[in-house]
């Protein structure tokens, strides 16, 4: 999972690169791409036009102008974590991020670019991540990422509903968790 999210990573970076700068890696041999009159060309003889280059990233949840400072932490952590721990460290911290987080304008939850779900099939999924119940740093987390929700104003509706469970809580998600497990 975490080597598939640092592919989706990197992706994201290079596409964002790409679209906003324009810098484009050649797909043939690497090499950066020049950009000039709407075409993309490489020495190596590869060539695109930019029309045909952003049709191929179009409505795959892959821009954001405020996504690449985000996926680099991770891109930065997971390459240095050295045991599992530090590896499920790093993909709780990409996966509980929110766009326009770091301005202090939280939008969409950034695992929406990681894992195809619904805002609530995220947060399960955010809970079922490998932790012992007793976590701090996850519990930490889990509670700034509800409050990055409530905070963007998206998702008014989901969040009364899920409030209005009896025991929304992160206890009871990691014991449906449990539950699901066995
Ligand atoms: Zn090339």
């Amino acid at each position: 999972m975490g080597y598939a999210f640092l592919a989706r990573a990197d992706s994201l970076v290079q596409t964002n690169r790409a679209h906003y700068d324009p810098v484009v890696k050649c797909p043939v041999c690497g090499a950066t791409a020049s950009y000039v009159n709407r075409i993309l060309r490489c020495d190596c003889g590869w060539s695109l036009s930019w029309r045909e280059y952003h049709a191929t990233y179009q409505k795959k949840q892959l821009i954001g102008e405020n996504i690449p400072p985000l996926v680099e932490v991770y891109i930065r952590e997971f390459g240095a974590a050295r045991d599992y721990y530090a590896k499920m460290r790093a993909i709780d911290n990409l996966l509980h991020r929110f766009h326009w987080e770091l301005q202090n304008a939280p939008t969409r939850p950034l695992a929406v670019n990681f894992i195809d779900l619904r805002l609530w099939d995220v947060v399960r999924f955010l809970i079922t991540l490998a932790y012992p119940p007793d976590d701090p740093e996850a519990r930490r987390q889990y509670e700034t990422w509800l409050a990055n929700a409530r905070k963007s104003g998206w998702y008014e509706n989901e969040l009364a509903e899920f409030e209005n469970l009896p025991e929304a809580t992160f206890e009871s998600l990691l014991a449906e968790k449990d539950n699901a497990g066995s």
